[in-house]
């Protein structure tokens, strides 16, 4: 999954990363980037990667990055490889 990331020490609030990623940034009352997801770093859809890119190279102060990052870890769930409480009783019921 990849992720973009401002660097607040370039970002000078120029405004064309919002006007090319407007489904990941917003933009503040001073024209500074705001993250629509709440995350520092909004993942990037692989379907907004190419539109990603084109805002990475469109920033006129080189403040964006786009950067690999792991995929969330997602919850287990029972019956993939776990069993839940009442499955295993229901089992043991059976077997009995
Ligand atoms: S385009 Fe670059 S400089 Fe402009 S607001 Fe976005 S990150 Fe900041």
């Amino acid at each position: 999954m990849k992720r973009i990331h401002v660097d607040w020490t370039r970002c000078d609030g120029h405004g064309s990363c919002a006007e090319l990623l407007p489904e990941l940034y917003t933009q503040d009352d001073w024209g500074f980037p705001l993250s629509r997801t709440g995350e520092k770093d909004p993942a990037v859809p692989r379907a907004l990667l190419e539109h990603a890119e084109h805002a990475v190279a469109a920033c006129p102060l080189m403040a964006l990055r786009l950067y690999d990052a792991p995929e969330p870890a997602r919850p287990a769930q029972p019956g993939r490889g776990q069993t839940s409480r009442s499955t295993r009783s229901a089992r043991a019921t059976v077997t009995r």
